[in-house]
Order: structure tokens, then C-alpha cells, then sequence
């Protein structure tokens, strides 16, 4: 049984009236952030616990700790949250009960097998110690497991197990002893903000003033949010672990058994005293008080349902066959908080000042001390030191709603190891925002994928009978209907619909200055479109920008759907008072045009006159397409002569259906994301949250070329600098040798059998036919040329740096 420790000094010390801080709740997460901000220099931080500490889902943990994520800066997290329980240990002298056993993922057919090899490649690059031991070797390491199921293991040195209840009196007492301080019994009732931005943190014992809150309610975050009218899409979700009798093999060992998860079996399993516990995520996941976490529960846990997992124990007793002739000492069914995709949410939230939460840690062991040194670092330093958006609590907008959040939530926690392949859409939640075309699209085969809740066409079937596809790492029956896709916009005409790009709208008569600051590129003239890269003070990308200057004092800037509200967070910090800005994403959609026959098209269903010489590249103007009002650009992300189309929602059907009626005898499609992936790659244009992010800076990503070195702007000493003291990667465009699979992303780039990079996005590039991705490499292995490898599935492909765009080098095609 798990055992809940108790603290009686700091609940009868007197309670603050001020603080720079308050952290409201002390599970492992929030005592991670006031530990790291103690660390980092604040002393005047403060968290509150409405009871003892633990008091969530933290002390009934299983304890179970390991480095493997889908997302490598998650990873990377792990690690360092593994790696800092020495030291919370030593500076608090509180035990954290670890064992580093190390660890091992079990796989048992090839798919999984494949999946750990794909673990095995962004391990090599990111200096984890992982390496692939055989099935033999696996019940050499650890007795109990049958090795006739499994085709080979994933070894992890920096997994383990720790106690949960340590693990976090470890940080609040660290946290302590750099001079934070807590206080346990002590509610926080309600919050309110005062007119200068502060907060007014009221407990039963009295209220502080607070420069910030954070939000670490964990199990109430829900409950935490809503005092300030804030619905947090997270939903606690039931889960079980067994913790068995005696086992002899167990007791008499000297060594203490390895950790390890079998993927296919959906069992987790450790070393427990002289048994095992052994946990699984239920094939359908019992979502807890869907209706809000009552303020009265604490520490009991909830009636334990065995036929729930009874599956999964049938596959368990198979892998271990001692378990089948071992007792039950007790089941644990306790309660734990999902986020719709499994991450984390954290950071300020948008739309709100001086409020930042954590909430929605699934693992919070695992990723508790990566969570507290991001958080830390953002509030101290205005950003945090590597790429977070995978954590990031903007990733979610409005339509992120409660019941749309315990959906997903449930979805993600019955998949947790389930595997969800590159090329898959998972089907929960779904249809949460449509556009008008939607029906339209599915009738004529678009098989559609939800980005920042909108449904979005991947690619174009035959009909919707013929729209499906096989979840695979490797092409599967979409390569043919995308290139053909990729012929019509090369060679005719295609169209795709373009709400899902993110539209800010900037207003009034600073807005020039305004954006000339923030923004590293040229601010461009009425009528005039620029690209440009948008960098944070320490010279990291935040956004690749295109700006439409509609007027003197009236701007649009287009860029990343997902990072919208990101950016909105970004644009309001200090907004100056003489600036209107609004995110307008969802008031503007529209189609964009691409293809040598696109100006003909364009040219039919408008009265302006749109030839080469009077509309030229870059240019917009505010005009009507097929009779309905738009904003018409001529630039394209495909590289071929194009046009975006922005019109209001309610227009979007009537221009469609002219362009369609139009552009009949052209050669007219619709084409999905796929192929204009395909086409952006055989241009070589980066994309964002993939190749460009913040852990990248102007001049590794090549982003510099559109800066404009005249002027003042957000990061441009950092990045003067990087050009002054030369950067160390850079990102290139390679073909690779490959048939019958492309590289997802994050595979590992050698030189010789040495890491030297890693691949950022990839792809079949249709139009030349040939395998290509984009990837950071050490800069000595960036030149046009050098012959490198990537790793796919475990398989070493030969690939070639390019030196210019594969497709139209010079730019021929969208200059027509
Ligand atoms: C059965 C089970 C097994 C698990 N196994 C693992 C594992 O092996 N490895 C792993 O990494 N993770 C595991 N987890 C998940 C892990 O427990 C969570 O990720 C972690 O506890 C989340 O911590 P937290 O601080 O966000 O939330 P919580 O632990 O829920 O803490 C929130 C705290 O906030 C306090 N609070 C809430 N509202 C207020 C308020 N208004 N005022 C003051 N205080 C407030 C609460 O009292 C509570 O103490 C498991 C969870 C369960 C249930």
C-alpha cells in the first residue's frame, strides 16, 4: 500500500501577505516548479496545499520512472527529471526511494519491433544510453519473463523506480532549503485579479498578493481553472496496478529485479518489495468525475474493477508465467489527470496575464523535474531554453471544450500503449470545427485530419468509399492518389483549403512600428506581401510570418494554424496602446490556387486584371473572386505560380463552387496537406513546429536571408552574435536512397556510423520522384554534396545534401 507522509511544520506558521509567486498545489509538479524557482534565485516563492502534500494523484503513484516519449524534447526532460533526484535527495536529505534498475520495452511482433528501432535512432542522436538486447538476454536480466513471446527489447539504462510521497517531500523540502517556502492545510478558495495585473490569492488563512499564479491543482485543475473562468480540458481517468504476494525468485534475488513494459500486452511492471507491481491502461478507460474532482477526496482510492483488466491479466500471466501462481495482495484503482493528447499543459496561458498553469501531467515522475525547470525558466527569463511546444498550454484553443477534453482524454489514455503510427488520424473528437466544404470535400474522397480542431483534407480518394488508408510506417495506398495530386498543381491546377492558416490582424497607427520591432524582416508597403522570421530576445525562431500590409495602419499576418494562439500569447505581452490586434483565424477562409493554369483560372472568375505584369509576385490586393469579397495574394507554398484566396466563412462555398466551375476544363483538383508537403519539401521550404522552432535559431534554419539588418528588432543582437561566432548545426535538404518508405521525423542523420543530425520533416517528393527530408546537421556536414545516412527502422539509407531546391531552382514557376 501506498504510504502518504506527514508534515506538521508549516501548517500553523502564519501566512503571507505577498509573494512573487503562489503555486497552488503540492503534488510532485507544483513542489518541481517552486523547487526550481528557489533554485534559480527567487526566494520569494510560496507554495499552498489544500492539505498534506501528495494529496492528489502523486501519493498513490506507481513509482515507475523511464525516458521514452513520443516527442524528443520530452525525452530529453525525462532525463533530466531522472537525473535531478540525486540531487533533491542530497540537498533536502529526504529519501527518494530510487532504484535505477534500468529498464526494458518488450517487443513482441514487428511493429512494435519497428516502433523501438524508430526509439532506438532519436536516442542515438540525443546521447541516451538505449540499446537493443535479445530475448534471451531479457530473462537472463530478469528471471520471471517468458523470452519465447518477444523478437528483441530496447534496454534502458535510466529507468527505475523511485517512492512517489519521497520523490516529492524531496522537492518541497530542496525547494526549502533555497529558500521557498510552503504551506500545507491551506485552501486556495477563490482568485482575483487585481487592476494591476497581480493576484489576489484567498485562503481560509488569509490572502496574499501575487505577482503570478500557477496552476499545479493536478486531480482539481479543472476545479483550480474555473475560479478564474478558465475550462481546462484535462479529465482525471481511473487506472489500476496490482501489487502481488511474495514472489521467490523476487526475494532471494541479491539484485533487484529491472523494470520494463510490454507494449502488445499493455502491462507495465517493476520490483515491489518482494513481488511485482504490475499496471495496465484499460482497452476502454473509466473516465473519473466527469463533472468536476469533489474538494473532499483526498487520499482514498476508489473501488478497484478486475474485470477491467482481466484481459490484460491474461496476457500478463502468459509473459510472466509466475504471476499465474501468485496472490493478489492488492489492487490499487486510483485516479490520475490526462490532457487531450497525453502532454503536458503548461506555460501562461493565453488570453490571460500573469496566469500560468501545469496541469494535465500524466507521468508526472517521469516529467515532474523537466516541468519545473521549463516553468522556471520561462517565468524568469521570458522563455524557456529549448523547444516546448509539445508542453505547450497554447496548443489548445477554445474549441478545446470540457466534454470535447474527457473525450479525447479517454482516448489518449486507452492508447497510451497503443501504437498510433505516423501517417494514422485518430478518430476521437472529430468534426469539433468544419468549414462550409467539408460535406463537399468528403464527397469527393478527401480523407480529412484535425489540425487545432479543424478538420482539414489529407489527400483526395476516388469517392468516400474509397477513403481509407492503412496505418503504416511504411507508403501505403495514399502514394498514388497524393501524386497525382502533386501532377495536377505541377502541371494544371489544384486548389486547398487554407482556414486552417493562422490571420492576425494588426490595426492602427503604431501598428508599423509595432510589427517593424517585433518582426526581423521588412515590414512591407500597401499592396506588398514579405516574408520574414519573428525571433524571441535570446535569437530564437518564434514564427515564419508572411505580412500583408492592407494599409498604412492595417496589417495581416498569416502563419502557423497551430501556433495561433501561441502567437496571440506572444502579440499581447506589450501590445502598445495606439495597436489593435486581434487573432482572426477563424474569421478568414479561403482556398488557395497553385499551377501553371491558376492564373487563367483566376482570371475568370475576377474582373481585375491579374496578368504577370499587373499582379505581380508578392503583391494583394482587397478584390472580389467568384463574385464574393476577398483578399487575394499571389504567393504559394506549393513553389508553383499561385494565389491565396481569404474570403469570410459564410463565402466560401460560392467560391468554391466558381472555382471549381471554372477551372473545369484546366485540369482542376483538390489536393490535401499531403501533397503540399511533398511540394514544399522538392522546394526546400522549412515548416513550422518542425523544421522551424524555438530550439533553432535565424541562421541554423537559414531564415536569416529574409532579415532586415537596417533596423532594431527582437533578437537581434543574439543573432548578430550567432553570425559574429558562427553556429555549430544547420538545416539542409537531402535525397535519400530509399524505396518503399520515407522518413516521419526525428530519425537520426550519421556520418561514418557517428550521429550528426537529426531529420526535422521529410517526405516522398512526387513531382522528382524521390525520397528527401530536412534535417540539422553539424555544420561541417552541411555543405551541398556531402554524402551522408539516415536511419530508418533501424536501416541505414545513403543521403545527399542538396545545394538548391530539386524543383525550379531558381524560381522560375512562381515568378511566371
Ligand atoms: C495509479 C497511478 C499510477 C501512476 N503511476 C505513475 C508512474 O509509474 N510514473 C509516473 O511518472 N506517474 C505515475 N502516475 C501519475 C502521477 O501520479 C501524476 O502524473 C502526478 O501525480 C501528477 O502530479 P500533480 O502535482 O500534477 O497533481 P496531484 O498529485 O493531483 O497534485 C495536485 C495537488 O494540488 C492540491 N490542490 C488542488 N487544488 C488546490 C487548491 N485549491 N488549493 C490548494 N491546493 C490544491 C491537491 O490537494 C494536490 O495535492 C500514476 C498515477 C496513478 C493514479
Amino acid at each position: 500500500m501506498p504510504e502518504v507522509q506527514k508534515e506538521e511544520t508549516t501548517t500553523s506558521k502564519k501566512l503571507l501577505t505577498h509573494a512573487k509567486v503562489v503555486v497552488i498545489g503540492g503534488g510532485v509538479v507544483g513542489c518541481s516548479i517552486l523547487f526550481h524557482l528557489a533554485k534559480f534565485g527567487w526566494k520569494d516563492v510560496v507554495l499552498l496545499e489544500r492539505d498534506e502534500l501528495t494529496s492528489g494523484s502523486s501519493w498513490h503513484a506507481a513509482g515507475q520512472i523511464h525516458t521514452i516519449s513520443s516527442d524528443p524534447n520530452i525525452s530529453r526532460f525525462q532525463g533530466y527529471t531522472i537525473d535531478l533526484y540525486k540531487e533533491i535527495e542530497e540537498t533536502s536529505g529526504h529519501s527518494v526511494g530510487l532504484h535505477m534498475t534500468g529498464g526494458f520495452y518488450l517487443a513482441s511482433n514487428k511493429t512494435w519491433y519497428d516502433y523501438l528501432k524508430c526509439e532506438r535512432s532519436k536516442a542515438r542522436y540525443m546521447g541516451l544510453h538505449q540499446e537493443f538486447i535479445s530475448p534471451e538476454e531479457v530473462a537472463r536480466r530478469h528471471p520471471l519473463i517468458d523470452p519465447k513471446h518477444y523478437l528483441a527489447a530496447l534496454w534502458d539504462d535510466q529507468d527505475g523506480d523511485l517512492d512517489p510521497s519521497g520523490a516529492t517531500y524531496a522537492f518541497a523540502k530542496a525547494a526549502k532549503v533555497h529558500g521557498a517556502q510552503y504551506f500545507t492545510h491551506t485552501p486556495v478558495t477563490e482568485t482575483t485579479q487585481r487592476a494591476d495585473g497581480s493576484w489576489e490569492v484567498i485562503t481560509p488563512k488569509g490572502t496574499i498578493n501575487a505577482e503570478m499564479i500557477v496552476n499545479c491543482g493536478g486531480l482539481w485543475a479543472r476545479e483550480v481553472g474555473k475560479m478564474q473562468g478558465l475550462n481546462i480540458p484535462v479529465q482525471p481517468m481511473e487506472h489500476h496496478y496490482l501489487l502481488t504476494e511474495r514472489i521467490p525468485e523476487i526475494a532471494e534475488s541479491k539484485e533487484r529485479f529491472p523494470c520494463g513494459i510490454d507494449y502488445e500486452a499493455n502491462i507495465y511492471f517493476r520490483q515491489e518489495r518482494d513481488g511485482l507491481l504490475l499496471g495496465t491502461y484499460e482497452q476502454r478507460g473509466t473516465p473519473w468525475k466527469v463533472d468536476g474532482t469533489p474538494w473532499d477526496f483526498g487520499h482514498e482510492l476508489l473501488q478497484p474493477n478486475l474485470d477491467q483488466i482481466a484481459d490484460r491479466l491474461e496476457f500478463a500471466f502468459d509473459r510472466i508465467p509466475a504471476l499465474a501462481n501468485t496472490g493478489i495482495k492488492q489492487a490499487i484503482n486510483g485516479p490520475f489527470t490526462f490532457g487531450p493528447d497525453g502532454n503536458p499543459m503548461i506555460g501562461p496561458v493565453p488570453g490571460m496575464t500573469n496566469y500560468w498553469c501545469a496541469v494535465g501531467v500524466m507521468a508526472g515522475f517521469c516529467q515532474g523535474g523537466g516541468v519545473g525547470l521549463t516553468m522556471a525558466e520561462w517565468m524568469m527569463d521570458g522563455e524557456p531554453s529549448i523547444d516546448v511546444w509539445a508542453m505547450d498550454v497554447a496548443r489548445f484553443g477554445d474549441w478545446a471544450t470540457p466534454d470535447w477534453g474527457t473525450v479525447k482524454s479517454t482516448e489518449n489514455y486507452e492508447r497510451r500503449f497503443v501504437m498510433t503510427f505516423p501517417n494514422e488520424t485518430l478518430p476521437k473528437g472529430r468534426m469539433q470545427k468544419t468549414t462550409a466544404l467539408y460535406d463537399r470535400l468528403i464527397a469527393k474522397g478527401a480523407r480529412m485530419d484535425q489540425g487545432f480542431g479543424l478538420e482539414n483534407a489529407l489527400w483526395f480518394a476516388d469517392g468516400p468509399e474509397d477513403a481509407h488508408e492503412e496505418p503504416s510506417f511504411e507508403r501505403n495506398r495514399s502514394h498514388d492518389y497524393v501524386a497525382r495530386e502533386v501532377k495536377a498543381v505541377r502541371e494544371a491546377v489544384g486548389g486547398i483549403e487554407i482556414a486552417n492558416f493562422a490571420k492576425h490582424e494588426f490595426k492602427g497607427k503604431g501598428a508599423r512600428a509595432y510589427l517593424d520591432r517585433i518582426l526581423a524582416g521588412f515590414i512591407p508597403k500597401p499592396g506588398r506581401l514579405t516574408l520574414t522570421p519573428m525571433l524571441t530576445p535570446k535569437g530564437k525562431l518564434y514564427g515564419d510570418l508572411t505580412v500583408a500590409c492592407l494599409a498604412d495602419d492595417h496589417f495581416m499576418l498569416f502563419g502557423s494554424g497551430a501556433m495561433q494562439e501561441a502567437h496571440r500569447r506572444w502579440f499581447e505581452k506589450d501590445l502598445p496602446a495606439d495597436v489593435d490586434y486581434q487573432n482572426v483565424s477563424a474569421d478568414w477562409h479561403g482556398i488557395a490556387l497553385s499551377g501553371p493554369n491558376s492564373r487563367e483560372l483566376l482570371s475568370r472568375i475576377t474582373r481585375d486584371d491579374v496578368s504577370g505584369e499587373a499582379f505581380k509576385f508578392r503583391d494583394l490586393c482587397q478584390t472580389y473572386v467568384g463574385g464574393v469579397p476577398v483578399i487575394l495574394n499571389r504567393i504559394s507554398f506549393s513553389g508553383e505560380l499561385g494565389y491565396e484566396i481569404y474570403c469570410k466563412p459564410q463565402y466560401l462555398l460560392r467560391l468554391a463552387e466558381a472555382i471549381e466551375e471554372a477551372g473545369s476544363d484546366l485540369g482542376y483538383r483538390w489536393y490535401g496537406a499531403r501533397a503540399l508537403m511533398s511540394m514544399r519539401l522538392e522546394k526546400g521550404c522549412g515548416v513550422w513546429t518542425l523544421d522551424f522552432r524555438p530550439d533553432f535559431d535565424a541562421v541554423e534554419s537559414g531564415m536569416d536571408v529574409f532579415i532586415n539588418w537596417k533596423k532594431d528588432f527582437v533578437g537581434k543582437e543574439a543573432t548578430q552574435q550567432f553570425k559574429t561566432n558562427g553556429i555549430k548545426q544547420k538545416l539542409v535538404t537531402m535525397t535519400i536512397d530509399v524505396e518503399g518508405i520515407d522518413v516521419s521525423n526525428d530519425e537520426a542523420i550519421l556520418k561514418d556510423g557517428e550521429p550528426v543530425g537529426y531529420v526535422s520533416s521529410g517526405g516522398f517528393a512526387h513531382q522528382v520522384g524521390k525520397s528527401m527530408a530536412m534535417g540539422y546537421v553539424d555544420k561541417a556536414n552541411s555543405e551541398p554534396g556531402t554524402k551522408l545516412e539516415v536511419e530508418i527502422l533501424g536501416n541505414m539509407y545513403s543521403a545527399e545534401v542538396l545545394g538548391a531546391p530539386i524543383y525550379d531552382a531558381n524560381g522560375a514557376n512562381m515568378l511566371a
